[in-house]
């Protein structure tokens, strides 16, 4: 939704009016990739009533990749004033709200990843430069691009740590500081935006598509994910200094572990498309495999533990096996929810994994209890439907909705070759 600045107002006395705001069809939720929408039970069907969209002024910030314009994240309500039950950033408020009332804070952050294309979107893909995988000449062929990139995001106040060319043809790869978990979904949405704008403008199309190309990688969308214990003085890192497997304290294993046992059914949030599943394959640093491993890049969980002296600071788990499909608010929500069952029920850990899970047999991976994560979006829906925890966390006009959409899509391609889906999602993320 577009509003002219004018209509940016506070309701006095309160951060998030109820009245006014823009409005907002609710049917929003049950489109799919090409702009059919589904009939779920809560989303969809007939194109009657209104919702209202109320930017959050807080985190509103000028886009200078869109002179003239700024971005604001909204939440949405029903007209009598109640939050939306499909509002992610409210859900991902009240998941962050239950962790806060056990004592527990997040930090998180969205690394993006996308490829550049010459011409527009909607034309095929064609990358944007030549260099090979992580080497100086692809900063070289588009500095120009890249500088304009890092001015944007820093106009708009994102603390960029990282940007490099990552391994796929025309692949680059931003990494961003930590923050609570709201801002780091708000920010992965602005930093995507930029990156577009910023294409755009230099006559580049980007794709922040799963697989936009079928020969190589796909584009991930890794969440890194701590715990912190929230204490009168600092908040402390449950990530490192404990006696637990890499250094872990026994909550940080048992966030991780509640994390780690529903990854299939997290999937269907995190890895949400059906061009995911051509992405998360074995060998293509995707995580296709469920176990985690000390910074092992083909494991669904890599942990980070951060170079000596910064442990403290720089624990993490990093969710390899999502991708840039994923709406960022509900992916962090599903995740919160997952390991905070994992606290809960004292969960623990399996021995981590140090090889390439797709190099072992399959006789070898049943013995190391090395699962493969699902090979389509059908069994990750499936998984999601029947997780209780996700259930109770997210409600029932989530998982409902969710269920609907992805099964839409489903059945939308099921004829379709990979070439095909490829060709179907590549501008549409
Ligand atoms: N592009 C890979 C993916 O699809 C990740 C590459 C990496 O960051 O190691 O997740
Ligand atoms: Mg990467």
């Amino acid at each position: 939704m577009g509003s002219p600045a004018s209509r940016l107002s506070r309701r006095p006395g309160s951060n998030t009016p109820r009245c006014g705001g823009g409005g907002s069809a609710p049917g929003q939720d049950a489109f799919l990739l090409d702009d059919s929408v589904m009939s779920g039970r809560y989303a969809g069907g007939a194109p009657i009533g209104d919702l209202r969209l109320h930017p959050d002024l807080d985190r509103l910030v000028p886009l200078a990749a869109l002179p003239g314009w700024a971005l604001s994240p909204a939440d949405r309500y029903a007209q009598d004033g109640s939050v939306h039950p499909l509002d992610a950033r409210a859900l991902l408020r009240r998941e962050t709200a239950r962790l806060a009332a056990q004592g527990w804070t997040a930090r998180a952050a969205f690394e993006v990843e996308w490829v550049l294309s010459a011409g527009r979107a909607g034309e095929g893909f064609v990358p944007a430069c030549s260099g090979p995988a992580y080497g100086m000449t692809r900063i070289t062929e588009q500095s120009d691009y890249l500088r304009d990139l890092l001015l944007a995001l820093e106009a708009s106040g994102v603390a960029v740590e990282q940007i490099h060319p990552e391994y796929a043809p025309g692949q680059y790869e931003l990494s961003v500081a930590a923050e609570d978990p709201l801002g780091a979904a708000d920010t992965a949405v602005l930093v995507r935006e930029t990156i577009r704008g910023v294409s755009l403008r230099h006559g580049l199309a980007a794709s922040f598509s799963p697989k936009a190309e079928p020969a190589s990688l796909g584009n991930g969308g890794h969440v890194h994910l701590s715990l912190w214990r929230r204490t009168s003085d600092a908040p402390a890192n449950a990530m490192a200094g404990g006696d637990g497997p890499c250094g872990m304290t026994s909550a940080g294993e048992s966030f991780t572990a509640g994390i780690l046992r529903r990854l299939p059914a997290l999937l269907a949030v995190g890895a949400p498309s059906v061009a995911s599943y051509l992405r998360l394959v074995p060998s293509h640093r995707a995580g296709a495999f469920s176990c985690w491993g000390l910074e092992n890049r083909e494991a669904a969980l890599r942990f980070i533990t951060g170079a000596d002296g910064e442990q403290d600071r720089a624990a993490n788990l990093e969710i390899k096996c999502f991708d840039p499909a994923a709406n960022p608010y509900l992916a962090l929500a599903a995740l919160l929810a997952a390991g905070r069952a994992g606290i809960d029920t004292r969960d623990t850990l399996p021995a981590p994994v140090a090889v390439e899970p797709g190099a072992l047999t399959p006789h070898e991976r049943d013995r190391a209890g090395i699962a493969a994560l699902p090979t389509t979006l059908g069994e990750s829906v499936t998984a999601f439907e029947a997780d209780p925890v996700l259930r109770q966390a997210l409600g029932e006009a989530v998982i409902d909705t969710v269920c609907v959409v992805r099964r839409g899509e489903i059945e939308l391609l099921k004829d379709a070759t990979p070439e095909q889906v490829i060709a179907a999602t590549r501008w549409r993320h």
